[in-house]
């Protein structure tokens, strides 16, 4: 019995299942409840879900007795009051900063499965919840970005005179800052970009945009494990941000995606910076809620300083409620499908997804990256 819960938190807008996964899940022989009003804020009904095959039910009755239950984030314990003892809960526990909840796990005795923990192999990519959603807050960055801003991304010749294109700048590009780029470039801006992982350079120019790269530092790579970025020594660090400071002054966008698996986001934009800016220029700040690539940005608002607006979401891809639970909902499907046992009639996890992702099991935390 796997049950979907729905999301407790405000600003949490997304549901881990589709009337589509539903289904699949259902031909698979589980038995699926959604909890009333799951999918509501992602254009979703009781009834679809119904539809689909799923029991629709209050939150008592959809988590008693479930092996599995499936949560955007992490549901809280008391929520989960009936499930059975040491339930498998699949969410996006965000373990480094929430580590209360893991604990709280732990001492209920329920198995935590963390979406975001999926390892970068080849057989999970289907399965990562940080790439789907990356992708979706990429672009709608850049969307909201336009939207603050005063001015047209295109260059445009009119009757009444020429406008200029404007200029965006995207600092990191993984999934994030690819989908930014490529859809700055959509709206026409003219656009350029950086990140510390050299092998990135060749992938801006293949969407049409310009790498700006600290060529002055030798012997930098900048990718650890899993392709994920490692942090950088402090020379290099100087020498990005005199490479920033020159190029950002004539800068009419920029957004920032730049992190780092388990730490702070590494500052890469200080006040002093913004003050050579164009007033009325935009930042976004896709780091934000990791503590922020930007000085002075604040999670949900819109800060005014020099003139330039600075904006950054705590959780972009719940700005696009529809599309973020579909993805995210198939991310769920095929990662419980691989891992469907037919004659079990049951999810059976191999030891390197499952101990990858799985964060609590028979009363403790048991994932080696919280524990190391
Ligand atoms: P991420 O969200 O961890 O970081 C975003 C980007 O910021 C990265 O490109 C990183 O290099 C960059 N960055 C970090 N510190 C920086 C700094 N100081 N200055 C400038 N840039 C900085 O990364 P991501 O989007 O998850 O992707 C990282 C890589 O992993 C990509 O190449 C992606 O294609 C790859 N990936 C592989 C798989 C898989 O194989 N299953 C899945 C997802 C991503």
């Amino acid at each position: 019995m796997i049950a979907v819960v729905a999301e407790r938190a405000q600003d949490e807008t997304r549901v881990a299942a589709t009337p589509e996964t539903v289904k699949k899940l259902t031909k698979l022989g589980a038995r699926m409840r959604v909890e009333s009003g799951a999918g509501v804020r992602a254009s979703i009904s009781d009834a679809d879900y119904a539809a689909a095959g799923a029991e629709v039910g209050d939150l008592p009755s959809t988590v008693k007795d479930a092996d599995w239950v499936l949560g955007v984030r992490g549901p809280a314990v008391l929520d989960l009051a009936g499930a059975k003892q040491g339930a498998k809960v699949a969410a996006i526990f965000d373990p480094f900063r929430e580590k209360h909840t893991v604990e709280a796990y732990a001492k209920a005795g329920f198995e935590a499965l963390s979406m975001d923990f999926m390892p970068r192999i080849t057989r999970a990519q289907s399965m990562d919840v940080l790439s789907s959603q990356s992708n979706l807050a990429g672009y709608k960055a850049v969307l909201v970005a336009a939207n603050l801003y005063g001015r047209a991304f295109p260059m445009m010749m009119t009757a009444a005179g020429t406008i200029t294109a404007a200029k965006a700048f995207i600092m990191g590009v993984g999934v994030a800052g690819l989908q930014a780029i490529a859809t700055a470039r959509r709206l026409g801006a003219q656009v350029s970009a950086t990140d510390v992982r050299s092998a990135t350079k060749e992938q801006i120019q293949s969407l049409g945009a310009k790498p700006i790269f600290v060529e002055s530092v030798e012997g930098i790579e900048g990718e650890g494990s899993g392709g994920y970025a490692t942090e950088m020594s402090e020379e290099y660090q100087k020498a990005q941000a005199e490479l920033v400071s020159s190029h950002i002054a004539k800068q009419d966008i920029v957004i920032t995606t730049a992190l780092i698996p388990g730490r702070a986001a590494p500052r890469l934009i200080s006040d002093a910076q913004i003050a050579t800016m164009r007033a009325g220029s935009v930042i976004f700040d896709l780091a934000v809620a990791q503590g922020g690539n930007v000085e002075g940005s604040v999670p949900d608002q819109v800060v005014e300083k020099h003139g330039v607006k600075i904006v950054g979401y705590s959780n972009t891809p719940a700005h696009l409620p529809a599309d973020a639970s579909a993805l995210l909902a198939r991310n769920f499907f095929n990662f419980l499908s691989a891992f469907w046992d037919a004659d079990r009639n049951e999810v059976v996890l191999d030891e390197e997804i499952g101990d990858a992702i799985r964060l609590t099991q028979g009363g403790k935390v048991v994932n080696e990256r919280l524990l190391g």
